[in-house]
């Protein structure tokens, strides 16, 4: 278990919890379950480690560049206003 450093924005109290993250870079998103992340109680700002988000970086790479298969593809809708 990481401990985290107080809110930046807001001065809660961070802990660190497993969230789906949606990692997005220009025109691709992938969605990460699972992702340890520190996460203030008062406002909901999220913060992760280095080699956390190393590894989605890496996670993107892998299915976007080398063609990795995802274990599941969701349909997303797109709309605007
Ligand atoms: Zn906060």
């Amino acid at each position: 278990m990481t401990t985290y450093a107080d809110c930046s924005f807001c001065g809660g109290e961070v802990t660190e919890k497993r969230i789906d993250y949606d990692y997005r870079r220009q025109a691709h998103l992938v969605v990460i379950s699972n992702v340890p992340a520190g996460v203030c109680g008062q406002c909901g700002e999220k913060y992760f480690r280095p080699d956390i988000l190393k590894k989605m970086d890496e996670t993107y790479h892998d299915i976007f560049d080398r063609n990795q298969k995802p274990q599941r593809t969701l349909t997303v809708p797109t709309v605007s206003l």
